[in-house]
């Protein structure tokens, strides 16, 4: 069974400014690079549905949801926060990106064996229960973990962010869920500040120094990471795949390639098949640097491959 990409042309349709990074150009960069390195005949695409109101409020509260709805104008734009902005087709975007989680969700969980990877953006790892941050209006891996808890009874969910920011929106949503482990790796200190310590058992935080190379990361995930995710025993791996700590990334100060990527691949994909039948569905988060973004992701679909 080889993996299944969920997108839509949506997910390219909006621009929020010249010159931001969080632009369309990634996920074409990202198609240029399955097709040039064969992998297009590998996977199946497929295009999301949005999610629905009902699905956003799984993660989100309705009183946020609706006023992001109520806010944003049919023409021109608005600031959810510093970082973020909004207008009609960035929030159309969102609805197709949280959808693509929902369908992957069910994808992986009525099949035998299979992953999936959703390349969509806006990304969505910074969004808050009540507040839109960094780039992220709706917490897409948040709201695909609480479809699936709810849709298929699912008592453990594995959500592992290894974007180079802090997941601070999916820890905010899970940190008091048992239902839920959430392992976040990021450079530290940096954006978005939060703390560095881990406070419930449902959250798992590995700060990491700017400069941190891949044998580091590697090293550190299989000593303290792997042994937790093996005691969990997930029924389903949830992934926020941010890939920004790549060494050509700008974004952030680490050193990862990658290599690092296909390992992660391989290391996600193993604890899938070891504990639930594969089941592994991967989210496109960041990574802003359009050559190591592709070559990047399709390191890390190799490795579930
Ligand atoms: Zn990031």
């Amino acid at each position: 069974m080889s993996v299944v990409i969920f997108s839509h042309g949506r997910c390219l349709s909006y621009d929020v400014g010249q010159d931001h990074p969080e632009a369309a150009s990634r996920i074409h960069a990202v198609q240029d690079q399955l097709l040039s390195s064969g992998l297009d005949y590998v996977v199946q695409q497929r295009d999301a549905t949005p999610a629905s109101l009902e699905q956003l409020y799984l993660a989100h509260d309705p009183a946020y949801v609706d006023h992001v709805f109520a806010a944003v104008p049919d023409t021109g734009h608005i600031w959810l926060d510093d970082d973020t902005q909004a207008n009609a087709k960035s929030l159309n975007a969102a609805l197709y990106s949280a959808g693509a989680g929902i369908n992957a969700v069910d994808w992986v969980m009525q099949q035998q064996g299979a992953q999936a990877f959703c390349l969509v953006r806006p990304p969505g790892h910074h969004a808050q229960y009540k507040a839109a941050k960094g780039f992220c209006i709706f917490n897409n891996i948040a709201i695909a973990a609480a479809y699936a808890m709810q849709q298929y009874g699912l008592q453990r969910v594995l959500i592992v962010d290894f974007d180079v920011h802090h997941g601070n929106g999916t820890e905010d949503i899970f940190q008091h869920e048992p239902r839920v482990k959430f392992f976040s790796s990021f450079q530290h200190p940096f954006y978005p500040y939060t703390d560095p310590v881990s406070h419930t058992p449902s959250i798992v935080k590995m700060p990491l120094a700017a400069g941190t190379t891949g044998a580091v990361y590697q090293q550190r995930f299989t000593q303290e990471w792997l042994p937790l995710m093996q005691e969990f025993q997930p029924e389903l791996v949830l992934v926020s795949a941010g890939f920004d700590a790549h060494i050509e990334d700008d974004m952030g100060q680490m050193k990862l390639t990658e290599l690092d990527y296909l390992w992660l691949g391989q290391q996600l994909k193993q604890i899938a098949d070891q504990h639930c039948h594969g089941r592994l569905v991967s989210m496109l988060e960041g990574g802003y640097e359009h050559s190591p973004l592709a070559r990047s992701v399709v390191a890390y679909l190799k490795g579930q491959i």
